[in-house]
């Protein structure tokens, strides 16, 4: 059975939550992104994890990102790896219960943080560079995946996973869906295919599309920068409790909502800054 995303009554619920207590009952989310100038994604996915109710949000860029970061963040709290410090040190804080890694991260980078991440077997969205760092050997990085990832592939990083998939899905022999299951069940995690049509797969067979299409067309989405803010977006809902399979489709229809509120004109900055809107129309 495949799923068609809309707003469900338990979609509102879920994100109707809220938590009467501490911000750290919303979560704390932390993302490894960004280099020296190439700080945008980094900054985009962040904001837009916490707009979409994360209780806190860190961005941890190399050392030498740290200035340029410092003079543009305000709600996002910054945080650096001094030398002698791991991921996995910095990971032993139990409150930091969601991740995000690949924007702007860099390949050299990404291949080291990713399995320190993993490691840590936290929520997580691999996305982008935390994707192509594992091109020339895949079956490493699914050998370190566990149920609560979701990668967030376009078709270009989804070839480079899986070409044989891809090829399938190419030459029609496999439909989108059908591609991005397999790939879940190959990887062990939940695999996000994007694009105007997105598909949603959890190994073991569930399965979503979102068509964003017709009369939920949202072509404006296709602007640079709008799958950082996606994967902020999934990032905030794994740190705000949903299950990686829920984050992404909640994430998604949340992701095209925005876009559709805002409309035409629209760049990737102004998604996260119109999810309130967004929020004040459903909830
Ligand atoms: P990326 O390729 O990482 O920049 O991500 C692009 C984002 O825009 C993804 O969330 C896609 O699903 C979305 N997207 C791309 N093209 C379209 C389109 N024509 N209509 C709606 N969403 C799109
Ligand atoms: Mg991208």
């Amino acid at each position: 059975m495949i799923r068609h995303i809309t707003l469900t009554e338990e979609m509102r619920a879920a994100l109707r939550k809220t938590v009467e207590a501490h911000k750290y009952g919303h979560g704390h989310a932390l993302v490894l992104a960004g280099g020296v100038g190439h700080g945008g994604a980094a900054r985009l996915a962040a904001r837009a994890a916490l707009r979409v109710g994360a209780g806190l949000v860190t961005l941890l860029p190399p050392q030498a990102a740290i200035p340029e970061n410092a003079a543009q963040l305000t709600a996002v709290m910054l945080a650096a790896l001094p030398d002698g410090y791991s991921l996995r040190g910095k990971l032993q804080d139990r409150r930091l219960n969601a991740l995000l890694l690949g924007p702007g991260l860099g390949l050299p980078r990404a291949q080291e943080m990713v399995p320190a991440a993993l490691w840590a077997k936290r929520a997580t969205v691999l996305d982008a560079d935390a994707l192509s760092a594992f091109a020339a050997d895949p079956g490493q990085l699914f050998a370190q995946l566990h149920e609560n990832v979701v990668l967030t592939p376009h078709l270009g990083e989804f070839g480079r996973l899986f070409p044989d998939l891809a090829t399938a899905l190419a030459d029609g022999v496999l439909t989108r869906v059908e591609a991005t299951r397999a790939a879940a069940d190959r990887a062990g995690c939940t695999v996000l295919l994007k694009g105007a049509e997105t598909a949603i797969a959890a190994p073991g067979g569930e399965a979503a599309l979102h068509l964003a299409t017709g009369a939920r067309a949202a072509p404006w989405l296709a602007t640079a920068g709008s799958g950082d803010v996606l994967a902020g977006i999934l990032t905030g809902l794994l740190a705000r409790g949903f299950s990686a399979y829920e984050a992404a489709c909640t994430g998604t229809w949340l992701h095209v909502e925005a876009a559709r509120s805002f409309g035409p004109g629209l760049i990737a900055e102004d998604l996260p800054d119109e999810l309130p809107k967004v929020f004040r129309a459903i909830l």
